[in-house]
């Protein structure tokens, strides 16, 4: 990066003022992490917890301000938050943090996987729509920020909007209220994210959208086991992880580190999807286990976590969700569809056990 462009950038800062403090935030030192690749700028502001919502405008002013210099392409700025205790080792129900997070959430349910590739987003929005036809109220937050698939996936486009001037409605489709990094990120735009910019962006993501009452929200995580997922794990009270593998042997060895990544952080894991298990020729009906089908079943007993179901390896399936009608929402009677329902239930089932499991540690009040 040039260094007069840097200088530029906070040139053009210190008309930004922090409305709390009356002083501007580069004399403040609130700027941070500044990345410029390309023309496409991106950097932190650091505030207070507390004032998140109230540094929204000031966000926007910051943005617009860098946007508007010449030979800037794209500026990506977010609001971050030192906390003390999100240090890797960090309990993941920090007093005070993460349950007030999503006070209206009543369960929040991760999808994950080893590697990318292995259908976790596909599984993800069936998932949340087999949910939803369940009858509970479902909420996606696509937490893959890197690659964010659910604008595509549920087939919404267009950028958020706040009806309360503090909070971003979520988007919505076939029922499923959604946020996504996609909604705010043109998809072109390098993300040069630093590790803390993307722990804010999640933050932000849950704590500055209005998601309302939910039953259920579904978490599409980012593929792997790197630390960014393991920080994601801990900052988002999970109340479980779904893990979703392909049969072949290579990818049961990566979703095994998944599932040790969440008990490591005491996440409850529910059981292993087995997506692509098998294939059914359109054409003769023949079925054929192109990858020795089944692994998952075994390695979940072998892991002793449950077997939550399997889901062939089809071109409806794929045509649909990356069409933006996912098949339980567009073929609810198809056997896909069925299966995607099957597995709904069985995650619901562990919700409800996870809930009542919860409830019976909770310190009782007694009333004299
Ligand atoms: P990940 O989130 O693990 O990277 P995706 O859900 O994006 O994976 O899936 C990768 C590709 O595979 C997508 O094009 C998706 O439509 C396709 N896909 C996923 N599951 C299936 C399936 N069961 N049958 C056919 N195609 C699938």
């Amino acid at each position: 990066m040039s260094e007069a462009m840097e200088q530029q950038i906070f040139e053009a800062l210190r008309s930004v003022k922090d409305p709390d403090r009356g002083q501007d935030i580069v004399s403040l030192n609130m700027v941070s992490g500044l990345a410029v690749k390309d023309g496409h700028v991106a950097f932190a502001i650091e505030v207070d917890p507390q004032r998140g919502a109230r540094m929204e405008p000031v966000r926007k002013e910051a943005e617009q301000v860098v946007h508007a210099l010449p030979g800037i392409l794209s500026a990506t700025v977010v609001l971050t938050a030192e906390r003390e205790d999100a240090g890797p080792a960090a309990p993941r129900t920090a007093p005070g943090q993460d349950a007030s997070m999503l006070p209206g959430v009543k369960a929040i349910v991760a999808v994950a996987s080893g590697k990318g590739g292995v259908g976790k987003s596909t599984t993800a929005v069936n998932l949340a729509l087999a949910l939803s036809a369940g009858g509970h109220t479902v909420g996606l937050l696509d937490a893959d920020i890197y690659g964010p698939s659910m604008p595509r996936m549920l087939g919404i486009s267009g950028e958020p909007t706040s009806s309360d001037g503090q909070t971003l409605d979520p988007m919505e489709n076939h029922g499923i209220k959604c946020m996504s990094m996609g909604f705010l990120v043109e998809e072109e735009t390098p993300i040069i994210w630093r590790g803390p910019m993307v722990q804010s962006a999640l933050q932000q993501m849950m704590r500055d959208v209005n998601w309302g009452e939910l039953d259920v929200m579904v978490v599409d995580m980012p593929p792997g086991t790197g630390d960014a997922q393991l920080t994601m794990a801990q900052q988002v009270p999970l109340t479980g992880a779904v893990i979703v593998s392909t049969p072949q042997d290579i990818a049961l060895a990566d979703a095994r580190k998944g599932l040790n990544m969440f008990r490591k952080v005491d996440v409850p894991v529910f059981g292993i999807v087995e997506n692509m298990s098998y294939f059914v020729c359109p054409h003769c009906g023949e079925r054929t286990e192109i990858f020795s089908h089944g692994g998952a079943r075994e390695e979940a007993a072998l892991l002793a976590t449950g077997f939550l179901g399997e889901v062939p390896l089809d071109v409806e399936i794929r045509e649909t969700s990356d069409g933006g009608h996912p098949i339980v929402a567009s073929k609810p009677d198809s056997p896909h569809a069925k299966a995607y329902l099957a597995i709904a239930e069985a995650v619901w089932d562990r919700i409800t056990q996870a809930q009542g499991k919860a409830q019976a540690a909770a310190p009782r009040i007694v009333m004299q």
